[in-house]
């Protein structure tokens, strides 16, 4: 593959986290734009970032998916939508034990289905993308800044808090993949190379919790013959403080979560016991959850969803608080010097009300890998993705929190997964 001067100046990229936004762009970064020498660090163990039971389900649609085409070689999306389920419809559960079909016309619509897979799976299945060598586990997550090499001026060192280059090569280019609370992001949002002490903070600063805790997982078990194959469930306590999702995750697998809203600055997870790591146990995690369902009324859908909360094992539940990144427009995608572009949550979180977040992480990797191919310049290539890409989550992110806000009322935003779904790379 003939490389553009962009991608030639690249060469040497270190991508700092290894979720479905990092690992995607080490794809793109190879696969399309012909970088070939990249480390991807990844701060779990080896154990951790191998386990494809590690978090709950992925939802993918057409614009996830035609990313994950451009970005792969091989029939990758056939191999992802077979080892998911695909969706053929959402069932919502009223109370007195009426349902209401809405079928899911995706797959007509655009030719490509929705699919929820793993996440885990997900996870492996673009690792395996990679060669053998370029995911670093286990790295160091003290990462505060950066600054120029002493070696080559036109390359930076990562640094830590007190400035000491962390060890590592130099690099031209930083992509920050490191999630909500990215270090980058705060980077690019306060102009500067070095949080310094302040780096741990300053990554969430601008990050706000939309009020309820997800707890879900993806377990072993059908869900009951009297549950119709390929549809979602979903059920919503009256006052709208518990909703109960359930659907097909694969063969013999099923996806469930069940997203809690706190009130009065109590938050759910602030009555489990916390374990060594500050971290709440996923045991008592778990019997929290079940008591919490278990004072709903004893609807046979929600039984039927406590049974497979049963059926999960503890290590296996996985929770994430609702929260978005609230500066996205406020800054570009990258920083002004061209030496750290982000991508994936670290670039724009916002809240899961459309199941877009892993979506927009392949839309990323897709668009970045297109601009440095066809840019005779580095910081050229790194404006041209922070154009294309920043409405475009803006306006996710606003769509994203509206339906949130709306669906804890009990309303019904309008739905823009048309607009989503017909995205394609330029
Ligand atoms: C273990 C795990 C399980 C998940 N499961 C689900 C799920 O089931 N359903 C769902 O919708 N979403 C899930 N998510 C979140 C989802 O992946 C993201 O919202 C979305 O896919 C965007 O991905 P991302 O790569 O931008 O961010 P993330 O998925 O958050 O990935 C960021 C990665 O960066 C690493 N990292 C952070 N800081 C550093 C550092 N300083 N140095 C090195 N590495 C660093 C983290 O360990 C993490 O692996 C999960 C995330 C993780 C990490």
């Amino acid at each position: 593959m003939s490389k553009s001067n962009a991608a030639a100046q690249a060469e040497g990229a270190i991508i700092v986290g290894g979720g479905i936004a990092g690992l995607a762009m080490a794809a793109a970064l190879r696969n399309i734009a012909g970088v070939s020498n990249i480390k991807l660090l990844e701060a779990s163990s080896e154990n951790e970032f191998t386990n494809i039971r590690a978090g709950a389900a992925a939802q993918l649609g057409p614009n996830g998916l035609r990313a994950l085409q451009f970005i792969t070689s091989g029939d990758i999306v056939q191999k992802v939508i077979d080892m998911g389920g695909v969706l053929q419809g959402n069932v919502m559960m009223m109370p007195g034990g009426q349902s209401m079909v809405i079928p899911d016309t995706t797959q007509s619509d655009t030719g490509i289905p929705q699919v929820l897979v793993r996440w885990g799976m997900l996870r492996s299945v673009l690792a395996e993308q990679l060669p053998q060598g370029m995911i670093l586990t286990g790295a160091e997550s003290n990462v505060a800044g950066y600054k120029v090499s002493t070696q080559n001026d036109s390359e930076v060192s990562l640094i830590d808090a007190t400035g000491n280059p962390l060890d590592m090569p130099s690099t031209p280019l930083i992509i920050g993949a490191d999630g909500v609370k990215s270090t980058f992001r705060a980077l690019v949002r306060k102009c500067t190379t070095n949080l310094a002490e302040d780096f741990d903070a300053a990554g969430g600063e601008d990050v706000t919790y939309g009020g309820r805790i997800n707890v879900k997982a993806v377990v072993n078990k059908s869900l009951n013959e009297e549950y119709k194959s390929g549809h979602t469930y979903a059920a919503f306590a009256p006052d709208g403080s518990v909703a109960i999702f359930a659907g097909p995750a694969g063969d013999g697998l099923t996806y469930w979560a069940i997203s809690i809203a706190d009130s009065n600055d109590v938050t759910f997870l602030d009555d489990i016991p916390k374990g060594s790591d500050e971290k709440p146990e996923k045991k008592n995690l778990k019997e929290m959850l079940l008591a919490k369902l278990n004072t709903l009324n004893s609807d046979p859908y929600i039984k039927s969803v406590i049974d497979l909360i049963e059926q999960t094992p503890t290590d296996d539940v996985y929770f994430q608080k609702s929260q978005e990144a609230k500066g996205l427009g406020t800054h570009s995608l990258h920083s002004e010097d061209g030496r750290i572009v982000l991508a994936g949550d670290a670039a724009h979180a916002f809240s899961a009300s459309y199941g877009q977040a892993a979506n927009f992480a392949l839309e990323d990797a897709a668009t970045l890998a297109a601009c440095i191919r066809d840019s005779e310049n580095l910081k050229d290539a790194l404006q041209d993705y922070s154009k294309m890409r920043l409405d475009r989550c803006i306006e996710m992110q606003a769509r994203s929190a509206e339906r949130a806000a709306k669906a804890m009322r009990g309303e019904q935003a309008e739905d823009v997964s048309k607009w989503i779904f017909q995205w394609e790379i330029a």
